[in-house]
């Protein structure tokens, strides 16, 4: 599974940095950045939270 931040939807809240900083971060553009990494099992639970705590629906995970 990976963690895709859509960049035009993405409203730049830091909801999701604050909830799972290990799969989300700041990007230069002030606006959330997902790891582009596979994303480890001890860490599916953290980037699922990140995505459903988006106001706007920006991340999907697939
Ligand atoms: S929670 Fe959603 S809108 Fe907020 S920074 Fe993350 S991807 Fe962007």
């Amino acid at each position: 599974m990976k963690a895709f931040v859509y960049q035009d939807i993405c409203i730049g809240c830091g909801a999701c940095i604050a909830e799972c900083p290990e799969i989300y971060h700041w990007n230069s553009d002030n606006k959330s950045e997902a790891s582009d990494q596979e994303i480890p099992e001890e860490q599916a639970d953290g980037a699922r939270a990140g995505r459903d705590v988006c106001p706007v629906d920006a991340i999907d995970l697939k």
